[in-house]
């Protein structure tokens, strides 16, 4: 095996390795706590300050309504503990299609009172809300881009819907898969909150924020010192979030021509896929759809062996989020589109990133057809 070809993207994606200067500054140079009164903590105050600006300017924001966290798992928590702050018995609506974050979040504070909105079986979330208390709901909460299957929601519309039907508690959008990869506007949306991990745009691991329309309402989860306007203690990870906002600057400034790039490389997959007897598309062309991730499923064996030989030769794909990655029989997400393949077969998630190449498109094929010859007995 010679070269390894990464396709798992939204799991993770490599540093822009232009970055790790920006790392090297912020851990040896300018290095101090930024509480620190001297002028070197002063220096590293400014630093923080700068990119919050960036970050918030990048998505529509302004500054003191973005609160740096560890990444979006402690966001999305710290939006659901905030929904469920309000009141005894908090009332959450979301859908059957999130993150592991936000339903084991909702499972917590929540258990008794979460409605959940329908999907069809590509994912799409049905916009309707009937048969829900949404005029008493707290939060709703939503993922923008779901991680296993790709599927686009028009959050706009339903945040336009529940407002329409009587909903004045917070939305959240959770926005990881989304991004540096789609444009993302917190005013044009009009969210309550959003939520994002560097890590999935080429940024460092450990590092993300949330968005708060009205922060004065947030209440903290993390106790400590006042950083982050007192909503999330802690020493501020410097470094991570000057590197965070120098990444979402360059995956927003290349977006077009990256996106580009991915609907080529998604497209031939796609093309492979349906002159395939054994692969299948997860969810119809046709939906709305990030052309970064892509969900196929096969008959050829079981999602964890197949995923070996793949390895095997050399490419790195997953099955679906990283909780589940050898075991998609018990992905929510795919049971909620009545996707779930069944222990004889194996269901696929190919991600791209801006460091994808052709090559790396290619070189997925030629495996697959070597899987056919090998699985197809
Ligand atoms: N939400 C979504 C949609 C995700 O894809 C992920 C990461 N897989 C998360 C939340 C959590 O991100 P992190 O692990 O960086 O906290």
């Amino acid at each position: 095996m010679d070269k390894i070809h990464y396709l798992d993207n939204a799991a993770t994606t490599k540093l822009y390795p232009e970055l790790m200067e920006t790392f090297q500054r912020y851990y040896l140079d300018v290095f101090a706590n930024p509480s620190s009164l001297h002028k070197a903590g002063l220096m590293a105050e400014k630093a923080v300050l700068n990119s919050r600006k960036l970050v918030a300017g990048l998505i529509g924001a302004s500054e003191e309504q973005i609160i740096f966290t560890s990444g979006a798992s402690e966001a999305n928590n710290l939006v659901i503990a905030n929904g469920a702050f309000k009141r005894a018995e908090p009332v959450m609506i979301t859908s059957k299609i999130e993150h592991s974050s936000v339903k084991k979040a909702l499972n917590f504070y929540a258990h008794e009172h979460i409605y959940y909105l329908n999907n069809d079986q590509n994912g799409v979330i049905f916009t309707d809300f009937d048969n829900m208390e949404i005029e008493s709901a707290n939060l709703i909460t939503v993922i923008y881009v779901n991680n296993e299957i790709g599927t686009i929601q028009n959050v706009k519309e339903l945040i336009k819907k529940a407002k329409a039907k009587g909903f004045r508690g917070m939305f959240h959008v959770d926005a990881t898969q989304a991004i540096g990869k789609i444009p993302v506007d917190v005013k044009d949306l009009d969210c309550d909150f959003l939520t994002a991990s560097a890590h999935k745009f080429k940024g460092p691991k450990g590092v993300g924020f949330l968005y708060c329309k009205n922060p004065k309402l947030v209440n903290a989860m993390v106790f400590g010192g006042g950083q982050e306007f007192g909503k999330r203690a802690g020493t501020e990870n410097v470094a991570g979030i000057c590197v965070m906002a120098k990444a979402l600057s360059k995956a927003c400034k290349d977006m077009a021509a990256n996106t580009k790039k991915a609907f080529e490389f998604k497209q031939k997959i796609v093309d492979y896929v349906k002159a395939s007897e054994h692969f299948a598309l997860t969810i119809d062309e046709d939906v709305k759809q990030s052309p970064f991730i892509l969900s196929v499923r096969s008959d050829l064996a079981p999602s964890e062996v197949l995923l070996h030989a793949y390895a095997d030769e050399g490419i790195y794909l997953s099955s679906g989020s990283a909780c589940n990655s050898s075991n998609p029989q018990t992905s929510s997400v795919l049971g909620a589109i009545g996707k779930a393949p069944s222990p004889e077969t194996a269901v696929l998630r190919i991600s791209f990133a801006a460091d994808t190449g052709i090559n790396d498109i290619n070189a997925f094929i030629k495996a697959s057809e070597k899987m056919v010859s090998r699985f197809n007995k």
